[in-house]
């Protein structure tokens, strides 16, 4: 019998967010330990309760259950919040002390399972997964420990010196959690066993944008997850094949993208799958996301969509403010454009602002309102908007805390206390507000929100604002440790890789 602890610290950072994210933020979105832990990922369980029934670690008890009777799954912690701003130094101490306790106390081990993002930073390092990493292999140094990560992590030789089986998401957006825990459990279960014999590799690609809009159903990018996927499935001796695609919005100076590959004791295997890949990548560099409108056009696009607003909703991204991918969520540009110049059209609008939740507290329901909202949290990168109209409710939320409607006319707001995704119908439904009553319905995430809101939407519109913390060109904003595509005109990836890879090997 071998026995595996699991577990998981999993946040997405935008490191250009000025919000740091705190231990509450995690409490709000998911914080289990121990049984509860090992509940939650079993089949009937519910491993991420208004997310995900099952994610990486349901998908590694499925490894585990696969070889009934040899492997003994060990529960410890699972943390997970919404992306946000880098994690604070006390929280995350906090999660590795809770960790490595664990682990301690769990008996002996021979591996651990652990879901990370990999494009997590805290307010004071770059490397917080590293850390953890690092804290796991000295509470436990004789356990192998497998790693599954978000296909953005940012793979550096700090994380890659701790972990001994890698698997990340194969879809964008990604939808296979489950599988990507389930096929690095299977590896990890295989190896304690001694039926394989893993040996990995990996490249740096100096690239930190291209591949379109990088999904995996789209062009030029639908071609490279599909080789990806068929590595896996169909090659002999590939254990594991993954692709990392650069989160945006983490300024670390080590940024970019990059490929791991896992073959059955064959290197050289490893070594072709991994140029094969790479050299896949390094061709898609040139596709760049495209230009968006700005409100204005954004605006005259979705007015001129009549017979679609008559027959369900334009639903209209703020690029500049994805609160999916870290951001405030407190722009302001589009709430001014919708409340001047928007007056034809029927709005919902979602704005974090804690201050003015504060206010509107004070306040009873039906009263008159006349206050300024919105770049409460980040006041460098917007101003605030002077609203009048009606307090038309106020709730109490376990996700995203207090929050209060205001009908301003044409526009119906609804102000959070706490990050609100905005990407399901019933962010508003639960507010009394109906999607098909309003022309415009305003979402903060990249892609989700198409498949929620499905059944409503006509059209799609994603607004550039300008200057928040998800803009596509933030890359022009960022200094990088080696010359990087689109920065400097790179012509050749091998260089540049074997270099960072030879000082990794040195050290
Ligand atoms: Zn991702």
């Amino acid at each position: 019998m071998r026995r595996i602890a699991f577990g998981r610290i999993a946040q997405e950072s935008n490191s250009l967010s000025p919000v740091t994210t705190e231990f509450a933020d995690f409490e709000r979105t998911h914080l289990l330990q121990g049984d509860a832990l090992l509940r939650a990922c079993q089949p009937d369980g519910f491993e991420a309760p208004g997310f995900l029934r099952d994610a990486e670690l349901s998908g590694f008890l499925r490894a585990v259950a696969a070889r009934s009777g040899q492997i003994e799954a060990v529960p410890t912690l699972s943390a997970w919040a919404v992306p946000g701003g880098p994690i604070a130094r006390a929280t995350l101490e906090n999660f590795k002390d809770r960790l490595t306790d664990q682990l301690r106390r769990a008996g002996p081990l021979d591996g651990v399972m652990l879901s990370l993002h990999g494009a997590m930073t805290a307010t004071d390092t770059d490397e917080p997964e590293a850390e953890i990493l690092a804290a796991v292999r000295e509470a436990v140094p004789g356990a192998r420990i497998a790693v599954s990560l978000d296909l953005h992590a940012n793979l550096t030789p700090r994380k890659l010196e701790y972990i001994d089986v890698l698997a990340a998401y194969h879809t964008n957006p990604h939808r296979d959690h489950r599988k990507t825990g389930e096929r690095a459990g299977a590896v990890l279960c295989d190896t304690l066993l001694g039926k394989i014999r893993p040996v990995s590799t990996w490249r740096s690609l100096p690239m930190v944008i291209g591949g379109g809009l990088t999904l995996d159903f789209l062009p030029p990018m639908l071609s490279v997850f599909w080789r990806l996927g068929s590595l896996e499935r169909k090659v002999p001796g590939v254990l594991l094949a993954n692709l990392f695609m650069s989160h945006l919005w983490l300024d670390t100076p080590e940024l970019g993208w990059s490929v791991h590959v896992t073959t059955d004791g064959d290197r050289a295997q490893a070594d072709r799958v991994a140029d094969e890949l790479a050299d896949r990548l390094w061709a898609v560099r040139h596709k760049m996301p495209p230009d968006l409108p700005s409100a204005d056009e954004a605006i005259a696009i979705a007015r001129s969509a009549r017979i679609r607003r008559k027959f369900g909703i334009v639903a209209m991204c703020d690029a500049s403010d994805v609160v999916g991918a870290g951001a405030p969520g407190d722009r302001t540009e589009l709430l001014d454009a919708a409340l001047r110049r928007g007056k034809d059209l029927r709005w919902h609008m979602p704005i974090r602002d804690p201050d003015a939740i504060r206010a509107l507290a004070e306040k009873s329901i039906g009263s008159r309102v006349s206050m300024a909202v919105g770049a409460s949290l980040d006041p460098d990168r917007s101003r605030p908007v002077h609203v009048e109209g009606r307090l038309v409710r106020f709730d109490l939320t376990e996700s995203f805390g207090r929050v209060a409607v205001l009908d301003l006319g044409h526009v119906q707001l609804v102000v959070t206390e706490g990050a609100a995704l905005a990407m399901k119908p019933e962010f508003y439904l639960d507010r009394g507000l109906d999607p098909w009553q309003a022309d415009v319905v305003v979402v903060k995430s990249f892609f989700p929100f198409r498949l929620y809101f499905a059944r409503y939407i006509r059209k799609s519109i994603y607004v550039r604002t300008g200057g928040g913390t998800t803009d596509f060109d933030a890359w022009r904003q960022m200094s990088f440790a080696r010359p990087t595509w689109p920065a400097d005109p790179v012509q050749a990836w091998r260089p540049l890789d074997r270099a960072r890879r030879a000082a990794w090997e040195a050290s």
